[in-house]
């Protein structure tokens, strides 16, 4: 596919994208290796410190193959590494992997607001910077203001579409035990349900590039319409997606729903880093003109938040 006619076309509020899956190359790259609930849940714990395979195959509840499996997926990925620590074996995440961080950040803004739990740990995080309790800000790296989806527009970037993305995804909604959910980690569980499935993911991605009927997103996703129904009454279910309309119904994005944008960009800048030469698609920030990086600043300080910056 040849995109060479849109490129630099700034996409208008009012219509959806011609094929957002094609051009949201970086998510789905990103989602293929995060996407999948034993991975997510492993980078999880080694993000908090866990580094040993025995630590890891009690904090996860995931059988030992499994684990052995993912973090052999996750090495060969170059998401983590497995390091020798006088004679014993530890995994930790790598350059890519603590690039992850952004991604973090973001799940736990979406989640402190809308899910405060009291005895969650990660909504607890203190900032090494100033000591304080905090919460990430996604903000615009060039003018250092909060940002969210209403004040970004997309452009086609010069990287080229991939079509053949979808190929290998599993139609399957896993659900993942209760019992194999730590009770101070209520936050694994609601990411998870959205990151933890890649047809989830980009159903939720898609209605951000304004993507709204059963049929717009069967045409964008090329996804098929069993799995799409699933996941589009799994997003209402959870308050992602209204439905309105009989009929021919529309899906839109709740507030809550519109606060994981900094989920999917932080996302899409990982996969831009890690797996693209150039972005397919670039977002610019409306208030400074500039395309937008983003930042997470500390709601505390002000200041930016940087890998491992946090203790609790
Ligand atoms: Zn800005
Ligand atoms: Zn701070």
């Amino acid at each position: 596919m040849n995109s060479s006619n849109t490129q630099g076309l700034p996409v208008s509020t009012d219509q959806p994208m011609a094929n957002p899956l094609l051009y949201a190359r970086a998510i789905s790259r990103a989602l293929a290796v995060v996407g999948d609930r034993s991975s997510l849940l492993l980078t999880y714990w080694v993000f908090l410190g866990r580094f040993r395979f025995t630590e890891l195959v009690k904090c996860t509840g995931l059988s030992k193959s499994l684990v052995s499996n993912r973090l052999k997926r996750l090495i060969g990925q170059g998401v983590i590494e497995r390091r020798d620590v006088g004679g014993a074996n530890e995994f930790h995440l790598t350059e890519m992997g603590k690039d992850l961080y952004d991604v973090a950040l973001a799940i736990i803004y979406w989640d402190k607001r809308w899910h405060f739990t009291e005895g969650c740990v990660t909504h607890h995080l203190k900032h090494a910077g100033c000591g304080k309790e905090f919460s990430p800000v996604p903000s615009c790296a060039s003018c250092l203001q909060a940002f969210d989806a209403r004040a970004c527009d997309w452009h086609y970037g010069p990287g080229e579409p991939d079509s053949s993305l979808a190929s290998d995804m599993p139609s399957r909604r896993s659900r993942i035990a209760a019992s194999a959910l730590n009770v101070e980690h209520p936050i694994m569980d609601r990411t998870l349900e959205i990151l933890g499935d890649r047809w989830t993911a980009l159903t939720i991605a898609a209605a951000f590039y304004r993507v709204r009927s059963f049929g717009g997103f069967q045409q964008a996703l090329g996804i098929a319409s069993n799995i799409l129904s699933d996941r589009l009454s799994r997003l209402t279910e959870l308050g992602i997606f209204t439905r309105n309309g009989a009929g021919r119904a529309e899906y839109r994005l709740t507030e809550e729903g519109l606060s994981l944008f900094p989920v999917i960009v932080t996302l899409m800048r990982w996969g831009d880093r890690w797996f693209c030469e150039a972005p397919a698609l670039v977002l610019s920030h409306r208030a400074c003109q500039n395309p937008l990086v983003s930042t997470m600043l500390c709601d505390q300080c002000g200041s930016s938040l940087g890998f491992g910056d946090f203790y609790y």
